[in-house]
């Protein structure tokens, strides 16, 4: 019998594969270093916990209103209009499964079979099949090293067509750690109000930021493109709150409405207790996201100098987020311990079967001369997996 041809057509996540295929080999016994976490190594602080068992007690776990709690989406417009100077009221919020079960909503609140949406490369592995999964067509723009991983707007203006629907933005970036400026989200913005496309901000990495660069909302340059812009964000790596699934987003009100509409038919309201969970952690003291952001920036700024002295190895240095996209296309047409190289997924087999060091093949986020390494984990881990990377390659000169 014939299956979905869009499921069909659907790739698993290489970044949940590679972390499953360590994970396997730990559970054998094999010491692996894993550089494939996308998720602060940070506990959930003690507050918000106490919030959700609190909830509990108190009997909070029945069905809530689909799209969220009023509470928590009052909190969010409070929280929207303290960090990004944004007015939005409790019914221009979604809250959903994470900023996953966001996105996907998203895309399936403004797309049509076959409208296009533009990509830049290197992108977040999940937005191409998102896309698809709404009947969409991904169009991937590539940027370079050399540009910062950033588009210009005149690659922009070249992959407009008449069918493009949305642009989507990813700042602080994963994988690349890149940031647009204000004056860059400016050009952006005033490109995608003259052409009347959507565009899709995903600001999850917000408070993940660093040497004083600052997150602009692009949502908040101007009421045109705010009209245009669904802002997706979620406790999820600001919070070490990977597991509670909340994320939301903030549009304008018929997108809101419709994205409400298809969550109450395919999930109802994301879980209760989280939600209370996530309000305390937006109401809350804030003081964790400093530790986070300090430790982060001390494990970046180790990681990039050890990769750079590295022969073969480079990587710029990312200004936010939690990874480093190391460059191996000097290693690429050369032998590791006799396997031919030909790409980042070869890389990464090699790593691990070689060294014990578990990391995310660029090839799933649309550049195959790289690599990801997050430093969501210890120093002390990230010295040793160095270490393993290091020694594996000066065996080879
Ligand atoms: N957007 C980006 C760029 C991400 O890296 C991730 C998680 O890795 C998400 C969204 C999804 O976050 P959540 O855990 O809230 O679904």
């Amino acid at each position: 019998m014939e299956l979905s041809k869009m499921g069909l057509s659907i790739s698993p996540s290489s970044t949940l594969a590679i972390d499953a295929k360590a994970k396997k080999m730990k559970a054998e016994g094999i010491d692996v270093i894993g550089f494939g976490a996308g998720e602060p190594d940070f506990d959930t602080p003690e507050h918000i916990k106490k919030a959700a068992i609190a909830a509990i007690e108190a009997g909070f776990t029945k069905y809530t209103p689909a799209s969220g709690i009023m509470e928590l989406k009052q909190a969010i417009c409070k929280k929207f209009k303290k960090d990004n100077g944004l007015d939005y009221t409790p019914a221009q919020i979604v809250v959903s499964n994470g900023a996953k079960h966001s996105l996907i909503n998203t895309f399936q609140a403004i797309c049509n079979p076959g409208d296009e949406v533009i990509i830049p490369a290197p992108y977040w592995v999940s937005y191409p099949e998102m896309v698809k999964i709404a009947g969409g067509v991904p169009v991937i723009v590539k940027t370079s090293e050399q540009s910062g991983f950033k588009f210009t707007v005149d690659q922009l203006q070249q992959a407009l067509t008449k069918k493009t629907k949305a642009i989507i933005l990813n700042s602080p970036s994963n994988p690349t750690g890149m940031v647009y400026s204000k004056e860059e989200l400016t050009e952006i913005a005033d490109l995608a109000v003259e052409r009347g496309v959507f565009v899709v901000s995903d600001e999850i990495y917000e408070k993940l930021i660093y040497d004083g660069y600052q997150h602009v909302s692009i949502a908040s340059l101007n009421d045109k493109i705010k009209e245009q812009t669904i802002v997706v964000n979620g406790v999820s790596k600001t919070y070490a709150m990977t597991g509670w699934r909340i994320g939301y987003t903030a549009s304008n009100n018929e997108i809101a409405k419709i994205m409400a509409n298809i969550q109450s038919h395919a999930t109802s309201n994301p879980n209760s207790i989280a939600q209370k969970a996530a309000e305390a952690a937006i109401c809350g003291n804030q003081d964790m996201i400093n530790t986070m952001v300090a430790e982060f920036i001390s494990r970046r700024d180790y990681m990039v100098k050890r990769i750079n002295a590295i022969p073969g190895l480079s990587c710029v240095t990312p200004k936010g987020a939690f990874y480093v996209l190391m460059n191996i296309s000097k290693l690429i047409g050369k032998a590791i311990e006799g396997k031919q190289i030909y790409g980042s997924d070869d890389f990464a087999d090699v790593l691990l079967e070689k060294a014990q060091v578990a990391l995310v093949p660029g090839s799933g986020f649309g550049i195959d001369t790289h690599v990801r390494l997050s430093y969501a984990t210890s120093l002390k881990n990230i010295t040793e997996g160095l270490n393993r990377i290091a020694n594996l390659l000066n065996k080879q000169q």
